[in-house]
């Protein structure tokens, strides 16, 4: 989960209140969210405009630009009703409350950690919709589609970590440095599938590394480009 920086102005479709799955209204959710499912972070299949706070019929919640968010159909169903008090996104940074751990290395037993320390009831209710999602899903048929996704996690991490690997190899010999620099900052830009993991393991294990693509980042933002 990363932070969003949501459209500020509510796109005029939406204020006459019939339309919010189709049209301007859909794809500025779907850029602002960089089309990712804000929860898993993986690119969805199937996706569902969510409602941040569950509308329960109330016209005003379910039409609210504010309350509009991108998930995959997976996830939204797992958030139900159950989470509506949980991180909100766009308006709070996640990645300065929760940090993303996960183990991808060849021949160990793939692990995941996502944890808030001390932190609020609001950052305790995220990781542990977070951990439903991605390690202790609820039923058994949850429990498959936790499979794919960690699947995809740890092939998106295997080439994260070669990237990475490649852009410290180049620093040593001083050759191709920027070719594979570039890449390290694809896969930690906030559009990335799975960022928010990448980003802890560059920025607990490769700090330097961390802050220079994060200065790239904030260059490629001012100049602009979509995924920054
Ligand atoms: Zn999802």
């Amino acid at each position: 989960m990363v932070k969003i920086n949501k459209t500020k102005k509510a796109p005029k479709r939406i204020t006459c209140q019939k339309h919010y799955q189709e049209g301007v209204v859909f794809e500025t959710i779907r850029n602002d969210f960089y089309r990712k499912c804000y929860l898993c972070e993986d690119r969805p299949q199937d996706v569902h405009v969510e409602h941040f706070i569950h509308h329960n019929g109330n016209r005003e919640l379910k039409y609210k630009w504010e309350n509009l968010f991108y998930a995959c159909s997976r996830c939204n169903n797992m958030k139900g009703t159950e989470y509506d008090d949980i991180i909100d996104c766009t308006k709070i940074d996640p990645e300065e409350r929760i940090r993303f751990y996960y183990n991808c290395y060849p021949m160990c037993e793939p692990t995941f950690e996502i944890k808030c320390g001390d932190g609020t009831d609001q950052d305790k209710k995220t990781v542990e919709l977070l951990e439903k999602i991605f390690c202790k899903p609820p039923t058994a048929m949850k429990a498959d589609t936790a499979q794919n996704l960690c699947d995809a996690l740890f092939e998106e991490g295997m080439d994260f970590l070669r990237d990475l690997k490649k852009y410290e190899k180049a620093v040593e010999t001083g050759e191709n440095i920027e070719k594979y620099f570039t890449y390290v900052v694809d896969h930690l830009s906030k559009g990335a599938r799975f960022a928010a993991f990448f980003r802890t393991f560059a920025r607990e294990n490769y700090p330097r590394t961390y802050e220079k693509a994060m200065e790239k980042l904030v260059e490629q933002k001012v100049l602009p480009v979509e995924s920054a």
